[in-house]
């Protein structure tokens, strides 16, 4: 066993309203530079839906990822003799058309306009070329399914777990339903955008996972950006090289959550420490697609656990990193209380960030059909609910729609005995039996919902001091240090990008 840390994140998905203030938050911070223009760092997409840039979920075109050949795990991209063949005409890239042309307009013509019979109107003018152009795309283009039926058609789940029929009875207008999905970059245990790099410029950080591109060492192959099913890396086109999420380091390093959580409205992030076994990766990743994200919750160690504890500070793990680790709110709902799933998990990078998935788009639509939650046949009307259990489980558990039932379970019993103990419309035995069913204790409920409903910034935001190199240096604990400054900007060595 080789104990290491990662930072993490849990996404809730029934709280995210779609505002894509997150995205703006990284925008502006991150990418607000030439050559960036068109990269979504963070992007919200609606779902089901294409996503950006689009289509990036079929892997049979883009083939990101890994997949287990004859027992061995290797790049769907292809073995490195055939890497190094399309080094210089790499086929497995998204276009420009695939994210979308970035525009902004000729505001000094809106602006500074004189009096007329018209009314003054900004053109749209392309970031690239710096002509007019007609929009056509955008990075959000099938936002709240606007585009729908012809975008969302064809999301390759839909198109996976439905009929050409079954998805034309989908998208009747009257009867849509959708729900958001934030993403940015995992920081996978396991990341193949980092395996598709020939010159060694991707690397995951020791302390902390978090995946870095080295700017000095990039050569601008984008090897890592056909590797990753995710799209999460970026080619910068000014400068040569590729970027991706920094997971805000810098910020992480001085005691602040990063900016798309910072921000996050509906405040449905949780960021928080993991421990797990370096030396199990490749056999986790290698499991057969039913037992995945098992493994990958197997992979994860018990941070209270005295063996655990020994054996990762032997291995050089902080104990405040352990403390942080006994309090991370992401422990608690991926592993504690087993209600976030990893993205994709089939791709078999081992992405470290994880969704609780949305109950809401599925019961509501039972509920209009007359299935009343508390009816004992509702789980087994899944089936039929608008939003299918199938099409969840193509997203967050490789195909095992059980497991997303059971996340449902837990969901709806909390749900139930809260309105029993609250409103009190529903007799506390029925409550009783559903807290039973769900395999939940009433403490257990007690705390999810204090974790999803109640709790402080700094009960979903739990990091370790990170500030290691100012700390050395005055001789002080970072978070103390950073107490003293007031929460103030404090000057780093230039790390990572
Ligand atoms: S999600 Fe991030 S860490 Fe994972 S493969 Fe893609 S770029 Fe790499
Ligand atoms: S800011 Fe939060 S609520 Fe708004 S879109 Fe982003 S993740 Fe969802």
């Amino acid at each position: 066993m080789n104990v290491r840390s990662q930072v993490s994140m849990v996404f809730h998905l029934d709280k995210c309203i779609g505002c894509h203030t997150c995205s703006l938050a990284c925008k502006n911070l991150w990418t607000d530079r030439p050559g960036t223009e068109y990269m979504w760092w963070n992007n919200v997409e609606t779902k089901p839906g294409t996503g950006y840039p689009t289509l990036y979920e079929d892997q049979e075109q883009y083939h990101g990822g890994w997949v287990v050949e004859d027992g061995k795990l290797r790049l769907k991209l292809g073995s490195r003799p055939t890497e190094l063949v399309n080094i210089s005409f790499n086929p497995r890239l998204p276009t420009l058309d695939d994210y979308y042309e970035p525009w902004t307009y000729h505001y000094k013509e809106l602006i500074e306009a004189g009096p007329g019979d018209d009314q003054p109107v900004a053109k749209p003018i392309s970031m690239i070329t710096g002509e007019e152009m007609e929009i056509e795309a955008g990075p959000n283009w099938d936002d709240d399914l606007s585009g729908s039926p012809i975008y969302a058609e064809n999301d390759p789940n839909l198109r996976k777990v439905m009929n050409e029929e079954e998805r034309r009875q989908f998208f009747e207008l009257q009867q849509l339903v959708y729900f958001y999905l934030p993403r940015i970059c995992n920081h996978c245990l396991n990341p193949s955008c980092v395996a598709a790099c020939p010159s060694g410029a991707i690397y995951k950080r020791g302390e902390d996972g978090i995946v870095l591109v080295s700017q000095e060492k990039c050569q601008g192959w984008r090897m890592c950006v056909s590797g990753c099913p995710y799209k999460k890396v970026y080619f910068n086109w000014n400068t040569g090289k590729a970027e991706k999420c920094i997971l805000c380091y810098p910020r992480l390093e001085t005691g602040q959550a990063p900016a798309c959580m910072h921000s996050c409205v509906g405040k449905i992030r949780y960021l928080g420490v993991l421990l797990y076994d370096a030396d199990r990766i490749e056999e986790t990743a290698s499991k057969p697609d039913a037992e995945l994200v098992d493994a990958q919750r197997e992979i994860i160690l018990d941070p209270f656990d005295p063996k655990i504890i020994r054996k990762a500070l032997a291995d050089g793990v902080d104990q405040k990193v352990v403390d942080a680790a006994q309090r991370s709110p992401v422990y608690k709902y991926v592993k504690a209380w087993r209600l976030a799933l990893p993205l994709h998990p089939e791709w078999r990078t081992l992405p470290m960030l994880f969704y609780v998935p949305p109950l809401l788009p599925v019961t509501a639509t039972l509920t209009a059909q007359g299935r009343h939650e508390l009816d004992p046949n509702f789980f087994s009307s899944l089936e039929s609910a608008r939003m299918p259990v199938r099409y969840m489980a193509s997203l967050f558990t490789a195909g095992d729609e059980r497991m997303v039932i059971t996340v449902y379970k837990k969901l709806l019993a909390g749900r139930i005995f809260k309105r029993a103990q609250t409103v009190g419309d529903i007799p506390m035995e029925r409550a009783s039996q559903a807290l039973e069913e769900a395999q939940l204790t009433e403490r257990e409920v007690e705390e999810i919902y204090h974790l999803t409903a109640l709790a402080a910034f700094e009960e979903m935001f739990v990091i370790p001091p990170m500030l290691r190199e100012v700390a050395i240096q005055m001789g002080v604990d970072p978070h103390e240090f950073q107490e003293e400054r007031g929460a103030g900007f404090v000057q780093l060595p230039a790390r990572g990008l």
